[in-house]
């Protein structure tokens, strides 16, 4: 059996806040580390599929994850009065979320305890001061046949505010609108392929010989999006290429692309980023038409493109299955007709309707601020129609659209379902995703971005709700369905990936069933980590780095990464996962990040002169040191100095020297994080 090194195997699992559609800004990021020891219970042989000899207790996997401060509870919420508290079967509960357990439970007339209970098969590792949302404060309710009327949020703290009734626009999106009122909409199709395949030659082709020739003189300008006359239908193309826009824009909850257009080259065949791009495609279950693409060229083979395809699962209709395949040349364009040809067919075939009169949606694909026009941004319309001159509300802030124009430059005063338009009027640059819904006035666009900042403030402290390996087992509570554990693995090398991958495939259980969202060799990058989060996905890592962004990305969508550098390791904790023994026990908080700027040494060892960059350097506290993301070190911080005293505390924006243990191999731009560790106390 091989030798375990603990310091190589870092678990990072960063975990963050519920999916949202726009991300709170990074919080106080918590982190928390794995039960260092599995707990005493019985593996299932059915499990021990992998018949290795029992192994020593293994050495704690170091688990990162950020999640909202756990001790910092919002300010409740002024304690019910006992006698409105105690609410019946049957009775109604008017009440703020996010809320506390502590206040529900007043609320409801229960012991903070009963809940507590009920959340764990939610998957809720929850305190007395844990905030709930809106759902979890449903779905509580409903456990004990109380009706819950969500309220709004107030402002002005003991004041009432006037009572104004304001359309809270999501309830407009789930309304299924009856048949007659739905017209056909245009499709939204995305580009997406390996490098240098001619995504852009593609897009560039299409644009310059499809667009009707405007006043403008068919010049066209790129806002991101443009549409196209093609045999009496209209078409609209995503006009940034690649997977990464797209994953963004599902991560976010604005899923706008029907149809993906795959680009291969004929001479190259299938590439790494084709198999990516394939992968997100399938994740969000697009149609996807493949483009074989330079077929001018000598070398070309779009044969063997369709051979690789079959092997990627997706079956051209040449050889029976139903993918479409079309030989087309970018450079001559021959073959765009019948792509086109091809995507009408297969816009007809999806039936895409919209209703133009409903109350307007618009997801926003491109947003810039510039100087002296402030911010305007490139939206293609969902549902209902834009107008000039229409309050709006976009994530949390309130508009009137002030301009429109289309893709040609040309100013318009509508823009109906999936058509794109550049629009001016927004206060703040919004973010790529956000979904932009006509208010009935500017007074209730403006009362609703204030619940919204609220409620995005609020946020920021409730408890987390992404996926989770050691939650597994705890969501699928009595419910006799299998549940499911997605995955997302990245690898080394592309042999380990299809070993590891096998392995989990062949553990055996009747309680879980795993699914691979992706797996492939190459670092964990950030799109890696908005694929995962789009699909409510775990990553694990073998023997590879994460990315500077995709940390980032990890912290902000709150996905759970593990990383390993030893197979059975791996496999294990599946395993583990599977059986429910993956139990947290400790709890980190970070408390803050310092940069390295200077290396130096001393009589004994080294010393790290740093910055800090955000929170504070805590003497008495833990500390990993990280290079390019990844985990160098992991230990105590032994010296902190200003200048020449020792000190407890270091805040953001100050040098100090620092000194982790017996760590002596500090990087300069390497990143100090500073954290504290607490136990969770396992009450039930
Ligand atoms: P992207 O990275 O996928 O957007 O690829 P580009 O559109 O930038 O194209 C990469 C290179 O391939 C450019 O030099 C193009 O001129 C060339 N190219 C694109 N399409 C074709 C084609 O159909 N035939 C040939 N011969 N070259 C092409």
């Amino acid at each position: 059996m091989p030798e375990k090194d603990p310091k190589k195997t870092e678990v990072l699992d960063l975990l963050g806040g519920k999916k949202r559609k726009k991300p709170a800004p990074a919080a106080e990021p918590a982190v928390e580390k794995p039960a260092a020891k599995k707990p005493a219970a019985p593996k299932k042989a059915a499990l021990d599929l992998l018949s290795r000899k029992p192994k020593p207790a293994p050495a704690p996997a170091e688990e990162v994850k950020t999640a909202p401060e756990p001790v910092a509870a919002p300010a409740p919420a002024p304690a019910p009065e006992p006698a409105a508290a105690a609410a019946d079967e049957g009775a109604t509960l008017n009440i703020k979320a996010p809320i506390s357990v502590a206040d529900l439970a007043a609320h409801m007339g229960l012991k903070p305890f009963k809940l507590i209970a009920e959340l764990l098969p939610m998957g809720v590792f929850a305190n007395p001061s844990t905030t709930l949302d809106s759902d979890q404060v449903a779905a509580l309710c409903e456990k004990h046949g109380i009706t819950y009327e969500r309220q709004k949020r107030e402002k002005g703290a003991g004041v009432k505010a006037p009572v104004e009734e304001i359309k809270e626009p999501e309830a407009v999106a789930v309304e299924e609108e009856p048949e007659e009122v739905l017209k056909i909409r245009t499709p939204i199709i995305t580009v997406m392929g390996h490098v240098d395949h001619g995504k852009t030659s593609l897009l560039d082709y299409i644009r310059r010989t499809k667009v009707v020739a405007g006043e403008a003189g068919g010049i066209t300008q790129h806002i991101g999006a443009y549409s196209v006359e093609h045999a009496g239908h209209t078409l609209t193309f995503i006009d940034t290429p690649g997977h990464a826009i797209f994953t963004e824009m599902r991560a976010r909850g604005a899923d706008v692309t029907d149809i993906v257009v795959l680009v291969v080259a004929a001479n190259d065949g299938i590439m790494p980023q084709t198999m990516v791009a394939i992968m997100h495609a399938k994740a969000a279950q697009k149609t996807i038409i493949v483009a074989v693409n330079k077929c001018d060229l000598p070398a070309a083979d779009p044969m063997r493109v369709r051979t690789q395809l079959m092997e990627e699962g997706l079956v051209p209709t040449d050889f029976g299955g139903d993918i479409e395949c079309v030989d087309v040349s970018a450079a001559k364009g021959t073959g765009i007709d019948d792509l086109l040809d091809l995507l009408c067919l297969q816009a007809e075939v999806l039936e895409l309707k919209a209703n133009p009169k409903a109350n307007c949606r618009a997801s926003i694909i491109e947003a810039r601020m510039e100087q002296g026009k402030g911010s305007s941004a490139t939206v293609i319309v969902q549902s209902g129609t834009l107008k000039v001159g229409m309050p709006f509300i976009c994530g949390p802030y309130a508009g009137k659209v002030k301009t429109m124009l289309d893709d040609q430059g040309r100013k318009i005063k509508k823009a109906t379902p999936g058509m794109p338009a550049e629009v001016s009027g927004f206060i703040e640059t919004p973010n790529v995703g956000d979904e932009m819904v006509e208010m009935d006035n500017e007074r209730s666009a403006r009362k609703l971005s204030e619940e919204r900042m609220e409620e995005l403030r609020q946020q920021r402290l409730t408890a987390p709700r992404r996926s989770r390996m050691e939650d597994l087992l705890a969501m699928m509570g009595d419910s006799n369905q299998k549940a499911v554990l997605k995955l997302y693995l990245k690898g080394d090398v592309q042999g380990s990936v299809e070993a590891i991958k096998k392995a989990i495939m062949d553990i055996e259980s009747e309680k879980v069933e795993c699914q691979f969202i992706g797996a492939a060799a190459g670092p964990i990058s950030e799109s890696d980590v908005l694929l995962a989060s789009s699909s409510d996905a775990v990553i694990l890592g073998f023997n590879v780095k994460v990315e500077t962004n995709a940390v980032k990305a990890v912290k902000r969508e709150g996905v759970q990464v593990k990383i390993f550098s030893i197979v059975y390791e791996l496999i294990d904790q599946v395993k583990d996962a599977m059986l429910g023994l993956l139990e947290p026990e400790t709890r980190e908080t970070v408390l803050g990040h310092a940069e390295i700027k200077q290396v130096f040494k001393l009589n004994k060892g080294k010393a790290a002169g740093s910055y800090v960059s955000d929170g504070k350097m805590l003497r008495t506290a833990e500390a990993r040191v990280l290079r390019d993301g990844q985990v160098v070190f992991d230990g105590k911080m032994s010296t902190l100095r200003r200048f020449q005293d020792e000190v407890e505390e270091v805040k953001s924006g100050l040098e100090c020297g620092i000194r982790l243990a017996e760590y002596n191999d500090y990087e300069e731009g390497d990143v100090i994080e500073c954290y504290t560790l607490e136990k969770i106390k396992q009450t039930l």
